[in-house]
């Protein structure tokens, strides 16, 4: 590439036509000759002192030698350097001196030659093309570094290149660019032209080199990746042969001899049996042989014959029970009498226990109670939502992973065929269109029928007869009919604030400081602790959240006790709050009912009732009727009943008459997030209305529940219980309750009955003068 003297380019030079490659100035390039009337041309050209020739690429390189060639116009001079001749063909190294454009061929014979001119460049430097060569060279390197085929100290030679003409020419032309794009750039005479286009054609490459590479890589991967496999799998059909005949040989004379020893029923061993035979037969790698093996497991665990032998010593029963639980006097008896049964009579299927009850009021417990008086195993699965037969009787073993169903699972849990198994939240299952689980439960439940209950993965029949089935539910009412039938219940009410004082003195502190590993001494909780925890940090008709946050204070002291502080921690009403933080509820029933306009009812939910505070306010507006809290339509109507029912009975109350002209009025429930619904909210909206018009406050710490007419009667309601006994739990000492629902007072425990005084009414008037005294 080093420079020659300055040629002296004449008008006509002879013309070499070439076919794949283009020559730049200032670029060498060797070129095979084949035709020898152009093997004569340069034989003729080498005799001139210059050794000058025009050299242009044919258009089409596919067709034949012509006469007249058929080039681009814009082509080279060239200098020959070097010439060798074979026999069939001569080489030359020509050497590019400038762009030339051909105007003529002025003859064909015995070889062209063309008329020409010289295209001279202005060679010139601005900022614009120094960035431009910068950009050149930038990406000729990533091209040359990524091509495989590219000699790296083209790199090195790139950045000896100062001048922006033969920069973008030796760019293009070291590169193994297409002839026709090579072509287009001889033909940009112009500097910086030629430079933009030498970029995007840079550009062009680098994104071809790049795509090459990914392929490349990843064929190379691939073809790595299989072999790889190949391999692998070659050795691992090798150790195989080796061994894994033997292993499974040693596997299934395994399983032979558990099943030996396994007690159970003959036609289980037959099927158990056969499947081990299969399993022999199957190869190990198959995933039929798994399936299958989990299959024999299933049958070589679960506990057909073995059972625990029952306790019947029915005073010890009662320790057991009375050692876990406080009251519930009516609940134990009904289990003692239960197990008494049993005792006299083994034979005899006793019905299936029940317990219903909001959440935290010892069922669990006292389930597990019954399975440590009788000296059996506990097992308890949740029947919550569940919708699909299979999750009770098992999936076919057709399917993928298919299992047992529930029951078949805390059998072998259970690890006997006689455990107390409690079924949770039965009220909980619902049905669609995979069949109706609580059919399946139907079967499970059914002494007539459950010593042969059939699971679909087992498909042999397992003996249900000895299992104790208990169930709970928060309600009742969910509970499909023909279960209901099949059960005895037993309630389980909340409770009071002062059995839940009790029962954390003397249940649940002593066993939370058992399991946080403290020792009596270490603790003190004073009884104003408790009553403070149970009124403002928790508001259920359970024990759920006493027991939590009881253990979160032992928690906190047990970290203390774990850090080397000494002696005895006392917990108090005062010092409660460094323990569990700021109060979550709070009880200022007196400040909330003191202005006009609040009146407290009481709601029942399935988790044990509570009570809620109506809001009513006026405001100046066009006579409507605004009520917020998320309530149902039942209880929107029964705020419209209340406020025609005060409208048409204004005067007698000593209310303006027109208090609705011109206003408009709002009742709001709160603690809105809450769904409310149902007509027991009617006589609390009437009388919040009636004490905002009356601009009296309500009387405080009285609850009330009711439904009212249009015509200003009081009709009974469902729930008393729970709602009395979630009104006790807030401090409420008056409760105002429809006559009708007199009977329920019976349910209510007799301490609650002492503390509330009740108010037994049929009228919105009584009601009225109970709750706001004139
Ligand atoms: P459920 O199953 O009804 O939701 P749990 O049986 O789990 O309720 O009871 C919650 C906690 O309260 C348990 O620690 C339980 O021992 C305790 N508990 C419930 N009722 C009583 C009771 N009458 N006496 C003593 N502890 C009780």
């Amino acid at each position: 590439m080093e420079e020659r003297k300055d040629f002296v380019i004449p008008d006509i030079l002879p013309l070499l036509p070439v076919r794949d490659s283009v020559i730049f100035p200032k670029m060498v390039l060797p070129l095979m000759v084949k035709e020898e009337r152009y093997i004569r041309l340069i034989e003729d050209a080498l005799k001139s002192p210059e050794r000058l020739l025009a050299v242009s690429l044919v258009k089409d390189p596919e067709k034949e030698y012509e006469e007249v060639p058929d080039v681009y116009d814009i082509g080279t001079a060239c200098h020959v350097l070097k010439f060798s001749r074979g026999p069939d063909a001569a080489l030359i190294m020509a050497q590019g001196i400038s762009r030339i454009r051909i105007s003529l061929i002025v003859s064909v014979e015995p070889y062209p030659q063309v008329k020409i001119e010289e295209l001279k460049e202005a060679e010139y430097m601005d900022k614009e093309i120094e960035a431009m060569m910068t950009t050149i060279k930038g990406i000729y390197k990533q091209i040359v570094q990524i091509s495989p085929h590219l000699p790296p100290e083209l790199m090195h030679i790139i950045d000896t290149v100062d001048k922006p003409g033969t920069l973008a020419d030796m760019a293009v032309s070291s590169l193994n660019i297409d002839r026709k794009k090579q072509q287009q750039i001889l033909e940009c005479v112009e500097i910086k032209e030629r430079l933009k286009n030498v970029i995007r054609l840079l550009e062009e490459e680098l994104e071809i080199q790049k795509i090459g590479r990914d392929i490349q890589e990843k064929v190379k991967q691939d073809i790595d990746k299989a072999q790889r496999e190949f391999y692998l799998r070659e050795q691992l059909k090798a150790i195989q042969k080796e061994l894994g005949i033997k292993d499974e040989m040693a596997e299934i004379e395994e399983l032979r001899e558990k099943l030996k020893k396994k007690k159970m029923p003959d036609h289980v061993r037959k099927v158990a049996e056969k499947e081990i035979d299969r399993l022999s037969r199957i190869h190990p790698s198959s995933a039929e042989y798994s399936v299958a093996r989990t299959y024999i497991d299933w049958l070589l665990e679960l506990p057909w014959m073995e059972s625990t032998e029952d306790n019947l010593d029915i005073k010890r029963a009662r320790q057991i029970l009375d050692k876990y639980h406080y009251n519930l006097d009516k609940v134990k008896k009904r289990i003692l009498e239960y197990l008494a049964v049993r005792k006299l009579n083994p034979e005899h299927k006793g019905p299936i226990l029940c317990f219903v009850g909001p959440p935290g009021t010892g069922k669990t417990s006292l389930g597990k109670a019954i399975a440590e008086a009788l000296g059996r195993k506990f097992v308890r699965i949740s029947l919550g939502g569940i919708r699909d037969e299979a999750e009770i009787r098992g999936h076919r073993r057709t399917y993928v992973g298919a299992l047992p169903g529930r029951i078949i699972q805390g059998i072998k849990k259970a690890g006997s065929n006689n455990p107390v198994f409690m079924l949770d939240e039965i009220d909980k299952i619902g049905l669609d269109f995979r069949g109706d689980p609580s059919s399946a439960l139907l079967e499970v439940l059914d002494p007539e029928q459950n010593h042969s209950f059939s699971d679909h993965y087992l498909e042999v029949e397992f003996d249900l007869s000895k299992v104790i089935f208990i169930a709970t539910a928060n309600q009742l009412d969910p509970i499909p009919a023909p279960l209901r039938d099949r059960m005895e219940i037993l309630e389980l009410t909340g409770y009071t604030e002062e059995e839940k004082v009790n029962i954390a003195k003397n249940f649940i502190i002593p066993k939370q400081i058992k399991e946080h590993g403290l020792k009596e001494e270490n603790i003190q909780f004073s009884e104003g602790a408790i009553r403070k925890i149970i009124r403002e940090y928790t508001r259920e008709a359970g024990l759920r959240n006493l027991e939590r946050e009881i253990g979160a204070v032992c928690r906190s002291i047990a970290i203390k006790v774990a850090e080397g502080e000494e002696g005895s921690f006392s917990v108090t009403e005062e010092n409660l709050e460094q323990y569990l933080g700021k109060p979550k509820y709070s009880l200022d029933i007196v400040e909330r009912v003191s202005v006009p306009g609040v009146a407290i009812g009481m709601a029942w939910t399935p988790v044990g009732g509570e009570i809620l505070f109506v809001e009513a306010t006026i405001m100046p507006g066009e006579k409507s009727l605004v009520l917020t809290g998320q309530l149902g339509d039942v209880m929107k109507e029964s705020a419209q009943i209340a406020l025609s029912y005060l409208r048409a009975k204004a005067e007698s109350l000593g209310i303006r008459n027109d208090f609705y002209k011109n206003h408009d009025i709002h009742i709001h429930v709160p603690a809105g997030a809450i769904p409310k619904d149902g007509p027991s909210a009617g006589i609390t909206m009437l009388t919040a209305l009636a004490s905002l018009l009356m601009e009296k406050p309500v009387k405080p710490y009285l609850a009330m529940t009711g439904e009212v007419t249009l015509r200003g009667l009081i009709l009974p309601v469902g729930g008393i219980k729970d709602k009395v006994l979630a009104a006790a739990r807030s401090g409420i000492k008056e409760v105002i309750l429809p006559k009708e629902n007199k009977k329920d007072l019976d349910e209510i425990p007799e301490n609650i009955r002492e503390s509330i005084k009740f108010h037994l009414v049929s009228r919105v008037e009584e009601a009225l003068e109970i709750a706001i005294p004139r």
